[in-house]
């Protein structure tokens, strides 16, 4: 009966997360402490000792079920930015509310515009619905949002803007954003999907969007600079009306008690985010001086990571698994020759340096003038 299964199901390639330390260790006979895991742009300071000590806490509270409301962490966030707490929803991830709008909007045949080089959960989603993915050419690895304004039919229901954006790390100004949504019709709903947003020096304002009551859905999580991935925890903020429709899509329980807590604690933890800031400007500044002493192309980054060309993504990708180090190959981004490199700890980016040196010295790197993007 597996053939009865929605024929757009059927033809799905299921996301291809970064391989975890364990698989590494199995396959390769390693310790799981010699491998470094620079694959899925976590915080390599973990989480918050204050999110850790709740954590704990709410532990010992496994045997209820969690506050299907998430009063208090709605409410927190919602003070945070300057919003009510009825423009917050919760997902299992951030990932999971790009599924609540899968469930409330699409419907077969509708089409959702992404960047060409965007996250790859976006097209996934849209495809469990039945809906199409329209890709817009993003010259130098940036959105852009004339292409994707012109690119909106009466059949486009979602845009998603990634800013900065995954797995390019390049991010879209206030002025261009402002451009966008004066003219985007009114049928659209626009997500910014802001999981990087706290590593941001000039962070542009798109909750104004929201407070105007506009169609737009901010997503953020607390999976990269709250350092929580393991939880899944993440939300979306929208106007009254299309947070409602959202809550009706979810799950009773999808956010659990123990990432509320955890969440709500490293919420506050302003020491916490300025240190992991901190690490990751010094890292990345590193990594970029070190790509352009090497020679290699790489795309300037206002995230955790840095899109680099190696020339042979994959055999790069294993050669450097074989050292104990989990990077991202980029061929399912349609970038075969590039890898994704996350900012680690700075001895963690010393390794990954002193061992991308050593496969330059096997001829296994191509080079290329740097591009400025
Ligand atoms: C990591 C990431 C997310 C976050 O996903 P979670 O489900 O919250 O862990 C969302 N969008 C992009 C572009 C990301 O890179």
């Amino acid at each position: 009966m597996w053939k009865t299964a929605h024929e757009h199901v059927l033809k799905l390639i299921a996301y291809e997360p970064g391989k975890p330390v364990e698989e590494l260790a199995r396959e390769m006979g390693l310790q799981p402490s010699d491998i470094i895991k620079l694959a899925s742009n976590e915080n390599p300071l973990g989480p918050s000792p204050k999110a850790l000590a709740a954590m704990r806490d709410a532990l010992d509270r496994s045997h209820f079920y969690p506050d299907g409301g998430a009063w208090a962490l709605r409410s927190a966030i919602a003070e945070k930015l300057g919003l009510a707490r009825e423009n917050v929803v919760l997902g299992n991830g951030s990932n999971e509310i790009i599924e609540f709008i899968g469930h409330a909007f699409l419907r077969p045949g509708d089409e959702v515009v992404t960047a060409r080089h965007a996250f790859a959960v976006y097209s996934l989603m849209a495809q469990l619905f039945g809906a199409k993915t329209v890709e817009v050419p993003d010259p130098g690895y940036t959105h852009d949002l004339d292409a994707m304004l012109a690119a909106i039919t009466p059949r486009t229901r979602q845009v998603f803007v990634a800013n900065p954006n995954n797995p390019t790390g390049t991010m879209i100004g206030q002025e261009a954003i402002d451009r966008f949504m004066a003219a985007v019709p009114e049928h659209v709903l626009v997500i910014f999907d802001e999981a990087y947003f706290e590593f941001l020096d000039h962070p542009p304002d798109t909750l104004k969007f929201v407070r105007e009551g506009r169609n737009v859905l901010v997503m953020r999580t607390f999976s990269k600079i709250q350092g929580l991935a393991n939880l899944r925890i993440g939300y979306g903020l929208a106007r009254r009306e299309i947070a409602d429709v959202l809550q009706k899509t979810r799950q009773p329980f999808n956010a659990n008690g123990i990432a509320q807590a955890g969440a709500l604690a490293g919420l506050e933890d302003d020491e916490h985010m300025r240190h992991t800031r901190e690490l990751t400007r010094e890292g990345r500044e590193y990594f970029q001086n070190e790509f352009a002493a090497l020679d290699l192309e790489y795309v300037p980054s206002a995230a955790n990571f840095v899109l680099l060309r190696v020339g042979d993504g994959d055999a790069v990708f294993q050669a450097l698994l074989k050292r104990g180090l989990i990077v991202r190959a980029m061929r399912s981004y349609k970038m075969p020759e590039w890898i994704r490199v996350s900012i680690g700890t700075m001895e963690q980016n010393h390794r990954f340096i002193a061992e991308l040196r050593a496969l330059e010295g096997q001829g296994l790197l191509a080079h290329a003038a740097t591009v400025g993007v």
